[in-house]
Parts: structure tokens; sequence; C-alpha cells
């Protein structure tokens, strides 16, 4: 599959390198407003292809983007000093309006996945610029809001994350909602599961993950000025379930019709993904403190999309 990444900064060179190790892609097409950036960043990819994969990796203007069937949205620009994030929204969603109008025009049959922040709303905004069936736009949402779940309950439990079944729903973000209630390790419940391995999640427990999770983007961003890694092997993951038409199952965001009762919110739950982006939504049964939060993370999307003049 030939894939392209509009947006060749720290998370769309993540995303290219993780894509290259995999070997998820045949063609990675680099593009950005910085050319000599996206230039130097296929080179260095390029040069990790021999030990890791086959595959070429390229830089190149929006007509490159020809003939692929994913393009990756990761172009962004930083809030400035005192910007508020409403007026930080606008000019993302100005840089959005000519980045999707040029991708579709180069690549109008792909499926287009979005990483730029905040996340969600943009996800809704290329949805609507774009006039594209809403999953065909997928955002990267809680993806990794997911990965860092299994990784505190694999860890207390000691149990490899990929047998823990457990998701992030609603917002990339601060309202964002742990699925405690319908988490399962193997098959057993979280609670089963805990009991058989003698390590019970108490409320204590509960908690430190709930923080885990929650903070885990502050506590990196306050060492290293910005997270990358994480976010660029769940893009490569993602690119992965789409070029070989997985029908695997990814906490993804989208434009959704309707979610716990609240319509038209860009919010993520699990979905099955496959050549043509979302097949099918796989909504898990939430308790009630749930299902209030995960109303409530919609609501705040749905507003914050709303609130953006298109
Ligand atoms: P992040 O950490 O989210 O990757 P960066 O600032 O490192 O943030 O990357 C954002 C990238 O998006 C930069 O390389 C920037 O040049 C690029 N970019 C900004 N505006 C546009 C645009 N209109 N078209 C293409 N790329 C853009």
């Amino acid at each position: 599959m030939k894939i392209g990444i509009v947006g060749a900064g720290m998370v769309g060179a993540s995303a290219a390198y993780a894509t290259a190790l995999l070997g998820a892609a045949r063609e990675i097409v680099l593009v950005d407003i910085n050319p000599a950036l996206a230039s130097a960043q296929a080179e260095d990819i390029a040069h990790a292809l021999p030990f890791a994969a086959r595959g070429q990796v390229s830089a190149g203007n929006y007509a490159a983007l020809d003939g692929a069937a994913l393009v990756i949205i990761a172009a962004g620009v930083g809030q400035k000093p005192g910007e508020s994030r409403l007026d930080l929204l606008a000019r993302n969603a100005e840089v959005f309006r000519a980045v999707v109008d040029a991708t579709l025009t180069a690549a109008p049959d792909a499926v287009l996945l979005i990483a730029s922040n905040p996340v969600d709303v943009m996800t809704g905004i290329t949805t609507r610029l774009s006039g594209l069936p809403a999953t065909r736009v997928i955002g990267s949402g809680t993806i990794l809001d997911t990965a860092r779940f299994r990784h505190l309950i694999g860890e207390h439990l000691g149990v490899d994350p990929r047998s823990i079944h457990a998701y992030v729903l609603g917002e990339h973000g601060d309202s964002e909602v742990l699925g405690w209630s319908s988490a399962r390790v193997g098959a057993l419940s979280l609670a089963e599961a805990a009991a058989n391995m003698q390590a019970p999640i108490t409320e204590a427990v509960r908690a430190e993950i709930d923080r885990g999770v929650r903070g885990a983007a502050y506590r990196i961003i306050e060492g290293k000025g910005a997270t990358f890694f994480g976010i660029g092997a769940g893009l490569a993951r993602l690119v992965s379930a789409i070029g070989n038409d997985e029908r695997s199952v990814h906490s993804v965001s989208v434009l959704t019709p309707e979610v716990v009762g609240i319509k038209e919110a860009p919010v993520s739950i699990p979905r099955l993904i496959g050549r043509d982006g979302v097949v099918a939504d796989l909504m898990p049964a939430l308790d009630a403190t749930e299902t209030d939060a995960l109303a409530a993370s919609a609501r705040l999307m749905r507003d914050l999309l709303a609130s953006v003049a298109l």
C-alpha cells in the first residue's frame, strides 16, 4: 500500500518511522510546508529500512500523494503564548482547509487518518470540510490512552498488555472515560482476573492507574517537550489495520451520528477498522457512571466542534 503523511514534524515522522519498521506500507510519501524538513526526515527514515523491512520513503509535494490509499494528517501550528484554545483551533481549521483540499485533489480515494490536536475536533472539522462519509475520516483519538490503560493494568497484574481488552472512550484529553466495567483479561472480567492473579484492583490501584493514563501526556511533555513515539506506533498500527483490511478493533475518533444519546460528536469508541475505514462500531456496555462521563465528554466535543466557524 502507498500512504502519504502530511506534516513531517515529530508526530508525522514518528508515524513514518514506525510504519517503515513494521513494513506496514510499500511506499511512504512525506509532505510538509517546509520541504527541506520533509526531505531530511524521508532520507533519515529511508536509512532505517535496510535494518528492518522492504519499502520506500520519499518526500514530495501534494501531487506525489497520487494513488495513496491512506493519508495521515499530522500538520498543524503550535499554540502561541497567550493564545486561547479556541483561537488555536480556528488557526488549525484554516491550515486544514488548505491541507484537506490539496490532499483529496491528489488522492481522492484515500482514507484520512487525523493526528493533529485537538484530534477529536480536527477529525470533526476534516469530516465537515471534506464532505466524505464519517467512516472514512478517522482520528487517532484514544488509541494511545487505550494503550496506556492496558500497559498499566498489565503491569499491575503481571500480564502482557496485548492480552488485556480494555478501552478508553470519549475525548483524547481531560474528559476521557476509562472503560473499567467492560475490561477483560483473556476471557475473564478484570475483577476475576485480579483475584486469580492475587492482585486486587483496590480503589487506590484504580486511582493510580486513572492518574497514570490521564496524566501521561502532561508528564511526557514536561520531561521532553512533546509526545511522539507512542502515537507514531499507534498510527502505524492503524496503517497496518487499514492496509491489510484487518477488521481489527481500535478505539478511534469519528464524527459519530449518536453516542449515549449525544448527536454528532467527534469521539472515540472501539470500532472495527478495515480497508475503507470504520466497518462497524462496537460499543461496550458501560455502567451508569461511565455512561454519564461519556455523555459529558461527547457534549464537550460536540460543542467545541460547533464553535469552529467553517
Ligand atoms: P507535532 O509534534 O504535532 O508533530 P510539529 O510542530 O513537530 O508538531 O509538526 C507539525 C508539522 O506540520 C511541522 O513540520 C509544520 O511544518 C507542518 N505544517 C504546518 N502547517 C502546514 C501546512 N499548511 N501544510 C503542511 N504542513 C504543515
